[in-house]
């Protein structure tokens, strides 16, 4: 392969685009993580990461993807034999039922058609039938990223409540965090899981949870065994800003200043404006080249990433490969029954009208380039959309 110049589109809903700043302090040597320099690091990012899941109870720091991060939820909550109820939002969601099946628990999954996110309604039926109260924990992804679809925590809270229903609630926001507007406090979340490598700008490997007192209570309890992801040795250690076996250090480097990006310096109203902002561009584009969006839903939109439906008969897959063989930009693949028939626009994480401007061309040039029927209007439509949004209310009251 001859070189490709200039810097590759990274626009995959994870993993980002990493931040100059951010890979300059990860480029540092690695410190003694039991020693006196340590502390102020660890509870600098701990503390950081209270405000960015805007919670005041216990987040727990993992050397992990998100994936392990599931894992801690579940088995520091749980019993083998345990039901839990799931929603069918799209692959992740479904990845993380099987994961409860691996770890011996009974999932229950409502399914879902992959476009639409998790409805309050049906988990407050669900829940009214279990007179008996045998459903442990509700387990919703908040923002589903096979799908680009975005679903209601704060209704699902609402509708557990109606139910009068004790189960623990927990929510995977691994692409979410630090991107879409998340409360895991207001909303009543008992587990709510993150990861690194979205909109936290940071390369894979460190994953969290943030865990409620009810979460912390049913910890004391619970019977499926756990080692490394046990939450009361890493609270412990957390107390005095240190960690019960060697942290990621060198990606803590890089939260730290990613933390000081996105609180200090843009705020995180200003970010999930942000984001929003970019979602509806890039909706604009994606009808004015006349295909459609696959979320349906107006009030589930993501803004940050959007999965595209291709007109049937064209290959996403192929309309890809030509994008990166091209113009040098990755996007995201259909996952599982989706694949082929869409590709995915990341929009989260260090990304601005510019970067939105370059991967919308790079699309609209490729869907011509592939033969796809499409109108080659879409640039045009998200660029009057971003100049006439310019000034945008967050932003002017920044
Ligand atoms: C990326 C992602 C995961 C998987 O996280 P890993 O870091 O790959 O383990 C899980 N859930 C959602 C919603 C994701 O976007």
């Amino acid at each position: 392969m001859p070189r490709l110049a200039g810097r590759h589109f990274l626009q995959i809903p994870g993993p980002t685009n990493v931040p100059d700043r951010v890979l300059r302090a990860i480029d540092m040597p690695t410190m003694d993580h039991r020693g006196p320099g340590f502390a102020p690091l660890g509870k600098a990012v701990l503390e950081g990461m209270k405000r960015v899941f805007q919670t005041r109870s216990e987040v727990i720091i993992y050397p992990a993807s998100g994936t392990g991060a599931w894992e801690a939820a579940l088995a520091n909550t749980l019993s083998p034999g345990d039901t839990v109820l799931m929603y069918e939002t799209g692959h992740f969601a479904t990845l993380w039922q099987k994961m409860a099946l691996k770890l011996g628990l009974k999932p229950e999954f409502i399914a879902g058609d992959w476009r639409t996110g998790a409805d309050p309604q049906a988990i407050e039926s669900r829940l009214r039938e279990d007179g008996a109260m045998a459903i442990k924990a509700v387990c919703v992804v908040h923002n589903e990223t096979s799908t680009g679809v975005v679903s209601r925590i704060a209704e699902v809270r609402k509708a557990m409540d109606g139910a009068k229903h004790p189960a623990l609630l927990m929510v995977d926001t691994i692409s979410s965090l630090a991107s879409l507007d998340y409360r895991h406090d207001e909303w009543g979340v008992d587990v709510t899981v993150g990861g690194s490598q979205k909109g936290l700008m940071l390369p894979p490997g460190l994953s969290f949870n943030a865990v409620s007192a009810k979460a912390l209570a049913a910890s004391k309890t619970a019977q499926l065994p756990r080692s490394f992801w046990d939450w009361s040795e890493m609270i412990a250690a957390n107390r005095d800003g240190y960690f019960p076996y060697t942290p990621a250090t060198n990606l803590l480097y890089g939260l730290r200043e990613a933390l000081t990006m996105l609180l200090d310096e843009e705020g995180l109203e200003n970010v999930f404006a942000r984001h929003q902002r970019h979602g509806e561009a890039t909706r604009r584009a994606v009808r004015a080249w006349g295909l459609e969006v696959l979320a349906r839903n107006p009030a589930e939109y993501s803004g940050s990433l959007t999965a595209v439906l291709m007109p049937a008969g064209h290959d996403a897959d192929r309309l890809r490969r030509i994008i990166l063989e091209t113009f040098d930009m990755s996007l995201g693949t259909g996952l599982s029954k989706l694949a082929g028939k869409v590709f995915r626009i990341g929009h989260l994480g260090d990304f601005n009208d510019l970067t939105l401007m370059g991967t919308l061309a790079g699309c609209e040039m490729g869907l011509q380039l592939a033969g796809v029927p499409a109108q080659q209007a879409g640039v045009q439509a998200a660029m009057d959309f971003l100049a006439s949004s310019h000034a945008s209310p967050a932003r002017a009251a920044a």
